[in-house]
């Protein structure tokens, strides 16, 4: 399973990268949305955990496109809240799941395999 991590916090990226590496091949990193986009062709994912809060392009902006290009990965919000409003309209754009950022990275794991079951 091929996953690409996209978040601008470089510290979260790195955590997240600890945790999944022995379950996941992390395919590549962005850290805004438009390096997602750039990116997400060559790194061809199955998977893709994307952070709504990013710079230049933020996660509700690249979703649209994310899903052109990648039409069979799942793509997951990262979300640090339960905002109705945020889900709706991230499915709207494309979006197949959310995984609620834990306080804890370890917590990701879970997470994503709930996602994917
Ligand atoms: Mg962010």
């Amino acid at each position: 399973m091929r996953v690409f991590l996209c978040d601008d916090n470089e510290q979260y990226r790195l955590l997240a990268r600890i945790v999944l590496e022995p379950i996941y091949e992390i395919v590549g990193e962005a850290g805004d949305g438009v390096e997602a986009i750039e990116l997400a062709p060559e790194l061809a994912p199955d998977v893709v955990l994307l952070d709504l809060n990013m710079p230049r392009l933020n996660g509700h902006e690249a979703l649209p496109r994310l899903r052109e290009l990648l039409p069979h990965a799942r793509l997951l919000v990262l979300t640090s809240g339960q905002a109705t409003d945020e889900r709706e309209r991230a499915l709207a754009a494309g979006a197949d799941g959310f995984i609620l950022k834990p306080e804890s990275v370890y917590a990701l794991v879970g997470e994503l395999a709930a996602a994917l079951g």
